[in-house]
């Protein structure tokens, strides 16, 4: 295990969780939601348990959960989506990278990544002897949106091997709040048509939380891309429940067979009740207006932690989508400066100082780059807004304390 964990530094997020638990300190770390699951959300699971559907269901997704999911994405797809064959539940949408990558991946072979990415991409690699490979977005000079941040697919396409069996694709983008345009999407699509052998894992666990109107674009609408994407999704993320650990794919019956059959072995099937519980809370959100409260919230939110960012000095790059700001942090180069004895990167000595002094706790994202393009995350950190407004406030106010 050590070999393959490629000298892994274990769980950034559980380490910032324990560092912000121990010093006291306001957790915007991990993107969970700290304010409580919707009421009519925590109803639905209850009842399922009250229900009876407590053992064991089909490992491929509990029918209740798939035919709904069916409902729901049939008219954001366009197409009548076969809920048996077309849609894999797994115990989270963490569980479904792993469960993608050790489908369509050997040994030695490669994934594809656009950098900065969730970590999770890379250890899964790991786990299976599998490469990973970033092709980062670059900042435009001055850039103040994550709009600013641009892929070359030029230097995707020149990336592209005969090893490279998937390409990670993310929008709404962690850790940038990047909400990629048709466009762009069209762009890579049109590397991927070049490329016959690479599947596409598209993760928009996001989908239902972009900002100031801008729509979610989905992948796997493109011209010829249904048959050669996973799109992947998370109820956690949507209903603010992230311990129920039910995520989704959805694909065309030849991508998502493997995924039932690995989802069977690994963890059998997601929790039963918490399935349909979340098939519940799909039949009722519509009808609440949840969507539109989810991301009326979030915003809000975002423009709360970006102001206080502003004020205190840490120029945060305003995210389109998601849970997370990134912050520049060049302010704090005499307190932690870049050159340190012990090689441990900046932003994690950052992140240690700004729990300690100032009682504020985010994520180092170097481990979201690989090796060579480390250096792009000194001067970074990520911060969730994903939090209850008293936990913002006082976010807010310790940063303009220090400001
Ligand atoms: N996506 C979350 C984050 O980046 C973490 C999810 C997880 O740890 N499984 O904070």
């Amino acid at each position: 295990l050590e070999s393959r964990l490629n000298g892994g530094t274990g769980n950034i997020f559980a380490a910032a969780t324990a560092m912000a638990a121990e010093y006291g300190s306001v957790n915007l770390g991990q993107g969970f939601p700290s304010f409580p699951t919707p009421d009519f959300v925590k109803k639905c699971a209850a009842v399922a348990i009250t229900d009876n559907h407590n053992q064991y269901t089909r490992p491929a997704g509990n029918p209740v959960l798939v035919e709904t999911l069916k409902s729901i994405y049939d008219p954001l797809f366009n197409r009548n989506l076969d809920a048996m064959s077309e849609i894999a539940v797994c115990s989270g949408a963490q569980e479904g990278i792993y469960n993608i990558l050790v489908s369509f991946c050997d040994e030695g072979d490669t994934v594809l990544c656009v950098e900065p990415y969730f970590d999770a991409y890379k250890k899964a690699a790991d786990l299976l002897g599998v490469q990973t490979q970033g092709v980062p977005l670059r900042q435009t000079p001055g850039a103040t949106s994550a709009g600013d941040f641009k892929l070359d697919v030029d230097e995707l396409d020149k990336a592209i091997t005969s090893k490279t069996k998937v390409l990670v694709l993310n929008t709404p983008h962690n850790p940038t709040g990047k909400v990629f345009t048709r466009q762009e999407l069209e762009e890579i699509a049109a590397i991927v048509r070049k490329h016959p052998q690479l599947v596409v894992l598209s993760d928009e666990v996001y989908e239902f939380m972009t900002f100031d109107g801008l729509p979610h674009e989905r992948f796997a609408l493109l011209d010829g891309m249904w048959d050669r994407t996973i799109s992947l999704f998370s109820a956690g993320k949507t209903f603010s429940c992230t311990g129920w650990r039910v995520g989704y794919c959805i694909g065309p019956a030849h991508l998502v067979a493997p995924l039932h059959e690995t989802q069977s072995i690994i963890a059998f099937c997601a929790p039963t009740p918490l399935q349909v519980g979340v098939a519940r809370a799909f039949e009722t959100a519509e009808e609440v207006g949840y969507y539109e409260s989810l991301a009326a919230t979030l915003q809000a939110k975002r423009d709360a932690l970006c102001s206080a960012l502003s004020a205190a000095g840490m120029k945060p790059i305003i995210p389109q989508g998601g849970y997370f700001v990134l912050a520049d942090t060049s302010s704090l180069l005499d307190e932690v400066p870049v050159e340190s004895a012990d090689g441990v990167a900046r932003d994690v000595r950052v992140n240690e100082w700004l729990t300690k002094k100032l009682g504020i706790t985010g994520i180092p994202i170097s481990g979201f780059y690989s090796p060579g393009n480390r250096e792009l995350s000194d001067n970074v950190l990520r911060f969730a807004y994903c939090k209850s407004d008293p936990e913002i406030s006082a976010a807010a106010s310790k940063l303009l304390d220090a400001s």
